[in-house]
Order: structure tokens, then C-alpha cells, then sequence
């Protein structure tokens, strides 16, 4: 049977996904929008193409090369967002490889209502901590535009992504990167808002993870035993970093020590991770 329409490799694709059990949830979280973002996106098409240019005819080379990259998705479990160089955040696309994770967090949705009704007033200061591809700060610079946004992230890696997303965005003026570890690189500096997806999965979870992780760097994942190391850290050296008003708001989940418990002085906000799994945020002002 010969692959001929868009469609055909679309359903070829539903098909095989199914049959390999692949894990969804590095931006889609079923076997269609998958196998269709990954279709449309290699061939440079809109993801909201009219149906019935699913019924286009493919050229030959055009058909290898969605034959070549969805092999690479389904043998190799590379993600989506990994084949095609892009992923999307906050409604926008940003520049994403291997050296980053692939942008995912329920902070978007914060992020969507500017953290009303958390955030006193408009932050004229933003730190987004472990901002890896810098899809959270950058979609934050959106928000408010204007605000002056540091990136930090410990990997050199990382930083060269994000720079490549600032450029991309055309925020130069005012998002910046800093490298180093944790707040290291941010001496006698505060923010009005500070937000991080910061590496928590303990090392139980991390190490059942499904193989699509491991195309990801461990480095913005696994964080000691517990996962808490960096989140604890952290929690502990926020207050030098926040002003007066100011709202630290750290995702985290894949730990088996209840966060809640630990810092039962802390508000927290739980929010529905979009493809399962337990997603807890924790919000706080002054109170770390
Ligand atoms: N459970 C999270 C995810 O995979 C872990 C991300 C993280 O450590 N920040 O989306």
C-alpha cells in the first residue's frame, strides 16, 4: 500500500503510534494532533490547514521525508518538537533542540491571565530561573511589555538556545540571559516576579520515565534523590531575590515528598497537568 495524500501518512502515522504505544505529552497528548503537527510541520504547513488539503498529493521526496522522520519518532522516540526544531508555548513558536526540554508547563496558563489575580501589579523586573529554551520568560516579556526579563540557567547549552528564542522574538532590548547556578549568577539582584519550572523529578520517577525523556536533557529533569534539591535551595535564597511585593511561583510534581508538607507556611496552587500526572504549583509572596 504506497503513502500518497497528507492524510495518508497522517493515518499511517495514528496508526503505528497506536501500535508502538508511543507517550504523548511533549506538546500533544494524542495520536492525531501528533502524527498531524508532525506531518504538516516537516512539510512547513500551517497546523490549521483546511481539511480538504489532506487529500493533497505528495512528491516523492516530500513522502521520504516524512517516511525518515516519523521512523525517527517511532524507533527512535524522538519528540516531536526535537524532528521539527520548534515547539510551541503560550500560542507561540520557539527554537527548541536537544539541548533544552521541550517547552510544557501549566505556568502557561498563568502566564495567559498575566498571574491575576496573584501578581499585585505589573512587575517591572522578571526572572524566569532554569529558563532552558526560554519559553516561560519569553512568553512572560509578551505579557508585559514593559518589563526587563533575565533568564538564568546553569547549562551553557541551554543559554544559546534561549538567546537564538530571544533574537527569534526580537526582545533584545530588554531579555537577557545570565549564566550560572541557581540565583549564583544573579548577586544583590531582585525581581518583581519570579518564575521557574526548575528540574524536580526524584530519581525513582526519573528512572521510569518513557523513552522520550532521555532524548531530553537529565540536567532540567532529575534533581537529586527527592527531586527538591534545587526547589529547596531555592525556596531558601528566594527572599534576597524578591522585592518587597514580589511573587516567587516554582512548579513542581514528579516527587514523592509532598512539597505542602514541607513548607506548610507556603500557598499552593494545583493546577491540572494536561496529560495526566500531578501538577503542583507553588505560589508565594514574602512568606520564603
Ligand atoms: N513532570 C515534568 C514534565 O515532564 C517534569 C519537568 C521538570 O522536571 N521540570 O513535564
Amino acid at each position: 500500500s504506497r503513502l500518497r495524500t497528507l492524510r495518508d501518512h497522517i493515518r499511517w502515522a495514528v496508526s503505528r503510534f497506536h501500535a508502538e504505544s508511543l507517550f504523548f505529552g511533549h506538546g500533544t497528548d494524542n495520536a492525531w494532533d501528533e502524527a498531524r503537527q508532525l506531518v504538516l510541520g516537516a512539510l512547513h504547513l500551517p497546523y490549521e490547514i483546511a481539511d480538504s488539503y489532506l487529500d493533497c498529493r505528495l512528491e516523492e521526496d516530500e513522502s521520504a521525508l516524512l517516511r525518515e522522520l516519523l521512523r525517527r519518532r517511532i524507533e527512535e522516540r524522538v519528540p516531536v518538537a526535537y524532528l521539527l526544531g520548534e515547539a510551541w508555548f503560550c500560542g507561540m513558536p520557539f527554537v527548541v533542540d536537544e539541548r533544552v526540554l521541550v517547552p510544557r508547563s501549566p505556568i502557561a496558563e498563568l502566564i495567559q491571565q498575566q498571574f491575576s489575580p496573584w501578581l499585585p501589579q505589573e512587575p517591572a523586573r522578571i526572572l524566569d530561573l532554569c529558563t532552558g529554551s526560554g519559553c516561560i520568560g519569553i512568553a512572560c516579556a509578551h505579557a508585559f511589555p514593559d518589563a526587563e526579563v533575565v533568564l538564568a540557567d546553569l547549562s551553557f547549552e541551554a543559554l544559546e538556545v534561549a538567546n537564538l528564542n530571544i533574537e527569534r522574538h526580537g526582545l533584545e532590548e530588554r531579555v537577557f540571559t545570565v549564566q550560572g547556578d541557581g540565583f549564583e549568577g544573579l548577586p544583590g539582584q531582585r525581581f518583581d516576579l519570579i518564575v521557574s519550572n526548575p528540574p524536580y523529578v526524584d530519581a525513582e520517577d526519573f528512572a521510569d520515565m518513557p523513552a522520550e525523556y532521555q532524548h531530553e536533557p537529565e540536567l532540567g529533569l532529575a534533581c537529586g534523590n527527592d527531586g527538591l534539591d534545587l526547589v529547596r535551595r531555592m525556596l531558601a535564597e528566594a527572599a534576597d531575590h524578591l522585592t518587597e511585593k514580589g511573587l516567587l511561583i516554582v512548579e513542581v510534581g514528579n516527587s514523592q515528598v509532598h512539597v505542602e508538607e514541607l513548607y506548610p507556611e507556603v500557598d499552593f496552587l494545583w493546577l491540572d497537568f494536561e496529560h495526566g500526572g500531578h501538577g503542583v504549583f507553588l505560589l508565594s509572596a514574602k512568606q520564603c
